[in-house]
């Protein structure tokens, strides 16, 4: 009944995505594929898309000439010619579908379409059953063209890509294909150009239209040593830049390839539906057998009459416009969430994310920005500044921590450039533990220096909690040896429009805000009054995280948590849905997370949930609506009787209003 499998041939080999949405004939897909890569000019899969309707056209000039063959009386024979071609075209399609089912063991509703077509013959209605091959590959046409916007979500992606890149080689400047393009080679960028690949700006600054990738509108100014996506635009500035990723692994290639994968797969709803289809059918085909065969006996009615009615009747109870009925609507959705940089990872992930009640935040990098700041150094009476931050900064040097990269960042800054220590070991959640000279230093929570049986002076805690209070951000204890050296505060900024979003999630329908982190209790807290926040709890280290989402989910109902997708993974997974932010460039985020925000905006939440809710009302405005028809349809043939072209456009005309229903979803804004 579908006909939509559309391949991407893209003149880049890496990027031959096969993609399927739709696809209910893989056989001839795969097919097509193979013949394009091996000989380009043979193109099954584009001639399709012009024959299909070429035969609907055919089908009706069939009826026409049928007609006309009829009136003028022409030989049984000729009569008898036409109506047969005109099934022939009529019908290809269908039972292409058919056979291509066949083999997979299942059936297609296409195939109750051309037994009525048939049975029509039979009982002499070809002009009937023409109509209905007609009106039915007409549908297929429609449905089929209208399907094919929401993979425009993804094609559009892949027109960011340009074929060719200018690549400085020593002195030589040479223009070479992407998918020659090395890492380590350095692109050329001129004003207006798209970034090719994934790299860093070696020389140069510029500002970039990172909404392809993002979605976010705002240009951002990226000056040398920063990281630039492939699919951002250069607006204004020459810049040399080095590539750090091969064409094939690119955060645009992942995107593209993780949008057309979320397409093919199914959301439970519809793995439902489809496994309904095949009873249904198989159910239909035999209620309608007995009709047919005990029917006449039992009622007296003529048999051909009977048989008509029949056929209408397994017209119209095929299960078309029920099958459309969800991925209509999911793939509309995903491809619109798709160019606001929102990427569900499959249509599951759109229901789940509806049933929403209760969604968690990791504090550091989500209600915050993530890239605090250094902003006092406290040392223990007795010991200098430069000693303590000197220590500390040595420390922290290998961590990849945000709170170490800022400790780092202030070292620097004062001149300081810390060796490694001789031993290191980073502490999740609590801190780092390093040696050298045959002392260790510890820098980091209470809870640390409980772990590393040291006890904390009274004087010190209750320093670190005025501070706390005084809302100085993050405190971090430093020891050397059995010496304290002091204390460092961390400040990290909080988003200034997060209190305004939190606000419109609870609009969204979300029951519930909590925020979940490895912080300080009194930093956690006076945050959470800022913010709105119902419940906050910190201290935790990401197991306990998980173990929080759990207990969430057994109060509340279904938790979202939205974390940096590094250090938050085990919560991201164990939550029914699972948000990264600000993903853009950080594999392991992509990779973790249910649902993927690829810019750091605290409103794509909302968006997505408000989404989610839309997607699933005409989830199921389309499937109460297709099943109201095949009632009403079913009982008016039973009862007044339904001639046969009626019941085929009330059957198909429903189909069609079913997935324009679902293409509204496109223009969702939110
Ligand atoms: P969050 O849950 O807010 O993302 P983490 O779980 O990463 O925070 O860390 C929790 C706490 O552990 C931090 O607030 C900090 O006090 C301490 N900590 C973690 N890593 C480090 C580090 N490298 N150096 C110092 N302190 C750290
Ligand atoms: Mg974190």
């Amino acid at each position: 009944m579908l006909n939509v499998s559309t391949t991407f041939n893209i003149q880049h080999s890496t990027f031959n995505i096969q993609h399927s949405t739709l696809q209910r004939r893989p056989t001839m897909s795969t097919l097509s594929h193979t013949q394009t890569k091996d000989r380009p000019g043979l193109r099954l899969q584009l001639n399709d898309e012009f024959i299909e309707p070429l035969f609907v056209a055919l089908t009706l000039a069939g009826i026409a000439a049928g007609l006309i063959t009829e009136q003028l009386g022409a030989p049984a024979g000729v009569h008898l010619a036409v109506n047969l071609a005109t099934y022939v075209v009529g019908g290809f399609y269908a039972v292409r579908a058919i056979i291509a089912a066949l083999r997979e063991r299942t059936i297609e509703v296409d195939l109750l379409m051309v037994i009525a077509a048939l049975g029509a013959a039979y009982v002499d209605a070809w002009t009937e059953g023409a109509i209905l091959l007609f009106l039915f590959s007409l549908s297929n046409v429609l449905q089929g063209y209208a399907m094919r916007r929401t993979e425009r979500a993804i094609s559009s992606l892949m027109e960011l890509r340009p074929d060719t890149v200018t690549i400085r080689r020593g002195e030589q400047i040479v223009e070479m294909a992407l998918d020659e393009v090395q890492v380590g080679d350095v692109v050329l960028l001129r004003p207006g150009d798209r970034v090719p690949l994934d790299g860093k700006i070696q020389r140069g600054s510029a500002n970039f239209d990172e909404s392809a990738i993002t979605g976010e509108s705002m240009p951002v100014q990226r000056g040398e040593g920063a990281a630039v996506l492939a699919g951002t635009l250069n607006i204004n500035g020459a810049l040399d830049m080095l590539v750090t990723k091969p064409a094939s692994e690119s955060t645009l290639a992942r995107i593209i390839t993780m949008v057309s994968e979320a397409q093919s797969r199914k959301a439970s709803t519809q793995s439902f539906l489809d496994r309904a289809e095949q009873y249904y059918a198989m159910g239909v085909i035999v209620s309608v057998l007995l009709f047919i065969t005990l029917v006449p006996s039992i009622f007296g009615v003529p048999f051909s009459e009977n048989f008509y009615r029949g056929m209408v009747l397994l017209t119209v109870a095929s299960p078309c416009a029920l099958v459309i009925s969800v991925p209509a609507a999911l793939l509309s959705a995903i491809a619109n969430a798709a160019r606001k940089g929102v990427l569900f990872k499959g249509g599951a992930h759109l229901e789940e994310l509806s049933k929403v009640k209760v969604i968690a935040f990791d504090k550091t990098g989500t209600l915050t920005f993530g890239h605090p700041e250094l902003t006092d150094v406290l040392p223990q009476p007795g010991v200098s500044a430069e000693d303590l931050l000197a220590a500390v900064a040595r420390a922290e040097q290998p961590s990849e921590h945000p709170i170490a990269r800022a400790i780092m960042a202030y070292a620097n800054a004062q001149g300081l450039s810390p060796a490694e220590p001789e031993q290191f070991a980073a502490v999740t959640g609590m801190g780092v533990r390093a040696s050298w000279d045959g002392e260790e230093t510890l820098v980091g929570t209470p809870r640390l220096m409980a772990q590393a049986g040291v006890d904390v002076p009274a004087e010190m805690l209750a320093e670190m909690d005025r501070l706390a209070d005084e809302g100085r951000g993050t405190v971090l204890l430093a020891r050397r040896g059995d010496r304290w050296l002091g204390m460092v505060t961390v400040m990290d900024r909080e988003r200034p429009d997060a209190a305004e979003k939190l606000v419109a999630l609870r609009a969204a329908g979300i029951e519930r805000i909590v925020m979940l982190t490895g912080d300080n209790a009194r930093v956690a807290e006076a945050m959470g009054r800022r913010l709105g926040i119902d419940e906050v709890h910190a201290g935790l280290l990401p197991e306990d995280k998980l173990r929080l989402v759990e207990e969430l989910g057994a109060k509340y109902g279904p938790v979202a948590m939205v974390g940096d997708g590094v250090n938050d993974a085990p919560a991201l997974a164990a939550a029914s849905s699972g948000i990264a932010m600000g993903a853009a460039g950080t594999d392991a985020a992509l990779e973790t997370a249910d649902i993927v925000l690829m810019s750091d905006d605290l409103g794509a939440i909302g968006y997505a949930v408000s989404l989610s809710k839309r997607t699933q009302r005409v989830v199921w405005q389309n499937i109460a609506f297709a099943m109201a028809v095949v009632v009403v349809l079913v009982i008016s043939t039973l009862t007044i009787g339904v001639p046969l072209p009626l019941g085929v456009v009330g059957h198909e005309g429903s189909t069609i209003l079913v997935v324009l229903n679902g293409l509204r979803l496109l223009a969702y804004r939110g």
